[in-house]
């Protein structure tokens, strides 16, 4: 069938719906154009700019009738940086959104009846603005000097930002007087094209109770030209930054971090606390970034979990064991697998800083790991699985069946992958009882939830 709408024409549309990643939709005879910066119940003007089998895609040209959710972008570069997807939108209309858009995955993907399962409104932060803890800058270079901030959207081009109005303003104020002080010395950035030059990424992490803050330099050569005099000016400036450190990444790659790190100032770490728990962070370590609300998960969690203090826990994929020594607080033990080894050397480090003597960590694919543990004779009351985008294995799923915990406690920061993992649980006897969404990362199109699975009687 030829698509009802052509390349470069106008059209009048009214929006239906918004997409997981932010979205409009507009249908035309029943084919849907994707358009950005539109909300469903506006009307506006089209032009057509693709055109694929089944659907096509629209730029915004007029709007004629617009949402009551609609709201002024507050970022002067929003359209520009692509970071954020949803500046446009109230935030009670994000929060609404990304509730439906759990709803309406888990019903279309998991074949959830969501008639019976909740699927609660979306815990919103009270300020969601300046939450990010971890700012990671290209550098570039401009008429000779530094500039640090963003790869426009869709190309490698950097554009120089002073702020960005989700990132912590002290991470923000770091990279602005470092970039600063390097282009007193002249410092040069790597180059792309030519892979010469020196840095490539600023990153600053940042405790946010502690408020301490680590910065890091990722160079492709493991010289530092001036490095005395540079790092005294910025321990000066920034006595509150505890841990300086080098990564060498000599690569032609867009990964940003290299093998290599070597300490420069101050520790290998910062200290940051999610509740009453300290953590130790490292350069290369998995945090998650938006701290306030990782504690609301975590008690989510917790919650979920029911503990008693007499269970047996598994908490799979569990980066620097966060959630292991959050639940061991209220578990009789807990065991926490991870692919990373710097990771669960981590956890280990963290265990020990809190006195937690409950916990045992293991490195290797959660996959591969569980079924020894089964076979060991460990049996777990409750499983907890916070696994990356694409899910959990389908093995790992199968273990979980096989163990027969009461309670499944499934942490997920994608819908689709949950409704499908969702769906083999549920054919392996668990029910889906609610589904809480917590907005980790405001204005984006990002969801994160939190789901409690029990064993059906049988
Ligand atoms: N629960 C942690 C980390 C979640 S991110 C927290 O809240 O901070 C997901 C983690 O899964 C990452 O640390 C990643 O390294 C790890 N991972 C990815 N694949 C894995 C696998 N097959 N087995 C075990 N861990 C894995």
């Amino acid at each position: 069938m030829e698509a009802p709408v052509k390349k470069n024409d106008y059209y009048d549309v009214l929006f239906e719906d918004l997409t997981h990643d932010g979205a409009g939709v507009a249908k035309i005879n029943g084919f849907p154009l994707f358009v950005p910066n539109a909300l469903p119940g506006e009307k506006g003007t089209v032009k057509v700019v693709k055109v694929k089998k089944g659907y096509g895609y629209g730029r915004l040209m007029k709007l004629s009738e617009t949402s009551p959710d609609r709201a002024d972008a507050p970022c002067p570069i929003y359209k520009q940086c692509g970071g954020c997807q949803l500046q446009h939108v109230s935030y009670d209309g994000q929060l609404r959104h990304k509730q439906k858009i759990v709803k309406e995955t888990l019903a279309r993907i998991g074949k959830v009846d969501v008639e019976k399962v909740t699927v609660h409104p979306t815990i919103g932060m009270s300020d969601p603005w300046n939450y990010r803890n971890k700012a990671q800058v290209p550098i570039g270079e401009r008429e000779g000097a530094l500039i640090a901030g963003f790869y426009q959207q869709r190309t490698h081009e950097i554009i120089d930002m002073e702020r960005c109005l989700i990132q912590q303003t002290e991470n923000d104020r770091i990279v602005r007087e470092v970039k600063a002080i390097l282009n007193r010395y002249h410092i040069r950035a790597y180059n792309e094209q030519t892979h010469q030059g020196w840095l490539r990424h600023i990153v600053v992490r940042y405790g946010y109770q502690t408020k301490q803050a680590m910065l890091v330099f990722v160079t492709r050569t493991a010289d530092f030209p001036h490095k005395k005099k540079i790092l005294a000016e910025i321990t000066a400036k920034f006595p509150n930054i505890r841990s300086i450190v080098q990564n060498i990444n000599p690569k032609r790659t867009n990964v940003i971090f290299g093998e290599e790190t070597k300490l420069l100032s101050g520790l290998e770490y910062i200290y940051d606390y999610i509740g009453s728990i300290k953590f130790a962070i490292s350069a290369r370590s998995f945090y998650q970034v938006n701290p306030e609300q990782t504690k609301v998960l975590y008690e989510k969690v917790l919650e979920y979990a029911e503990l008693t203090g007499e269970e047996t826990v598994i908490d799979a994929y569990c980066g620097i064991g966060t959630i292991s020594l959050f639940l061991a607080q209220k578990a009789k033990k807990v065991y926490g697998v991870e692919i990373v080894p710097d990771a669960i050397e981590d956890a280990k480090r963290n265990a020990k800083l809190n006195g937690i003597e409950n916990v045992e960590f293991a490195v290797g694919q959660a996959e591969e790991i569980m079924p020894k543990w089964h076979a060991q004779g460990i049996r777990a009351d409750v499983i907890v699985v916070d696994p990356p985008r694409k899910g959990c294995d389908h093995s790992l799923l199968q273990t979980i069946i096989a163990m027969k915990p009461k309670k499944v406690v499934y942490v997920s920061c994608n819908p689709a992958t949950l409704a499908r993992d969702i769906a083999i649980l549920e054919q392996g006897g668990y029910e889906t009882k609610e589904v809480q969404p917590v907005d980790m990362f405001p204005h984006t199109a990002h969801v994160e939830c939190v789901s409690r699975l029990v064993l059906k009687n049988d």
